[in-house]
């Protein structure tokens, strides 16, 4: 098919062409002089983007991976973790726990809606020997749709004055939607690179606070591999312990100050607005949005859930058969049930109407019973909102 893809997915998301171009370099020696400088610009860089003070972890793995080092870096064989059940991400991150030989519990809920901060309050209340060494979060649930407000979690943990370690997944969050490590007091932050920090997969992270790294040093749980010890001993001269992904990391320098140039509040707004006209759209439709509150619809992606009796995999294949874009499937029990549109990373206005045309046009092939107009509604949000720029010179001919 001529033309570009179209990735729609909510991650891995569109590269942008600095980040591919950045990534297009010779490989350099990893203990020489010229790695400690690119080493330690990314270290900088990576805090303003966590917003933190404290050390940020980059591994070469995928999200997974830097779940597993939050918990193996900090918690000890049998401790008690409690998690809450936003979705399929919240979901594996508890199996991989258990599978890491903790205790977690999973609050059960309904994948349509955030993080309940009461609810969390109330099961740590309800321990009152502090046998729960850490409760963690998903902040924004990628197979759903839903952002949980991690202040307000924070908020809850500081009310019942429980001890546990507060972590947080921001994999498809960070670098689209606001984030604040050290202001909300979260003590491990894990991202990926391929989501909104438009890298390709293979990079992820740990932003630490004090309290996780003294955790860290009593903590019995076996790490090698993720043990931040070697890390952080390393990253203070800018070098790894071990063969770091060195190409992602050129990428990853070019995507910081392609962040930082924009202006990472800039980076949340135009998030916002381009999520904003989706769910123009999808209700212009007629279509269901997964997430129910509206306070906590995401800015990164929107999950849209299929009428009754028709298949959204089918949709989706169709969709990539005829307009060659790929947008995100049902995880889990959502199999079938939603599609997914990822509106995160390297992203405008015309990329946001060409995605959306892609599926209205889908909607009308496959039979889904639709109303006409989304794309409509979502180009009216867009045109009313676009930000006029009075230096501009004037399209008006005097
Ligand atoms: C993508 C994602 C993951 C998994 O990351 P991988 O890089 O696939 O291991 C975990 N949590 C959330 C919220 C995600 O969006």
């Amino acid at each position: 098919m001529s033309g570009r893809h179209f990735l729609q997915i909510p991650g891995p998301t569109n590269v942008p062409e600095r980040v591919l171009r950045a990534i297009d370099s010779a490989t350099i020696d990893h203990r020489g002089p010229d790695f400690s400088q690119l080493g330690l610009e990314i270290f900088s860089g990576l805090q303003k983007v966590f917003k933190t003070s404290q050390p940020v972890v980059v591994f070469p793995a995928s999200g997974t991976g830097a779940w597993e080092a939050a918990l193996v870096n900090c918690l000890s064989p049998g401790d008690q973790v409690l998690m809450y059940e936003t979705g399929h991400f919240a979901t594996a991150w508890c199996n991989l726990a258990r599978r890491c030989g903790l205790q977690p519990t999973l609050i059960p809920a309904d994948w349509r809606h955030g993080a309940d901060p009461d609810h969390i309050a109330a099961k740590l209340s309800e321990d009152t020997s502090h046998r729960i060494k850490a409760v963690c979060v998903v902040h924004n649930e990628t197979s759903t749709g839903v952002t949980s407000s991690i202040i307000d979690i924070r908020a809850a943990v500081d009310r019942v004055a429980h001890p546990a370690l507060l972590m947080v997944d921001t994999i498809s969050s960070l670098a689209s939607i606001d984030y604040r490590h050290d202001e909300w007091g979260v003590d491990i932050t894990v991202a990926g690179s391929q989501k909104g920090l438009m890298l390709p997969p293979g990079l992820s992270f740990n932003a630490v606070s004090e309290r996780a790294l003294k955790a860290s040093q009593s903590a019995t749980l076996p790490k090698a591999y993720w043990s931040w010890q070697e890390m952080l001993q390393a990253n203070k001269q800018g070098f790894f312990p071990y063969t770091p992904a060195t190409n992602l990391l050129y990428g990853l320098r070019e995507a910081i100050s392609m962040l930082l140039q924009e202006g990472l509040d800039n980076v949340f707004a135009r998030h916002a607005r381009l999520a904003q006209a989706t769910r123009c759209a999808v209700q212009a439709w007629g279509l269901e949005i997964l997430c129910l509150n509206p306070q906590e619809q995401s800015n990164s992606l929107t999950a849209v859930l299929m009428p009754k009796g028709h298949d959204a995999d089918a949709f989706r294949a169709l969709v990539l058969e005829h307009f060659n874009m790929s947008l995100g499937n049902g995880l889990s029990k959502l199999s079938g049930k939603v599609f997914r549109i990822g509106h995160l990373g390297d992203f405008n206005d015309l990329m946001l109407t060409g995605t959306l045309g892609g599926v209205e046009m889908g909607l009308e092939l496959a039979g889904v019973p639709y109303k006409k107009g989304g794309v409509q509604a979502a180009l009216d949000y867009l045109t009313a909102t676009a930000v006029h720029d009075k230096n501009r010179a004037s399209v008006e001919v005097a």
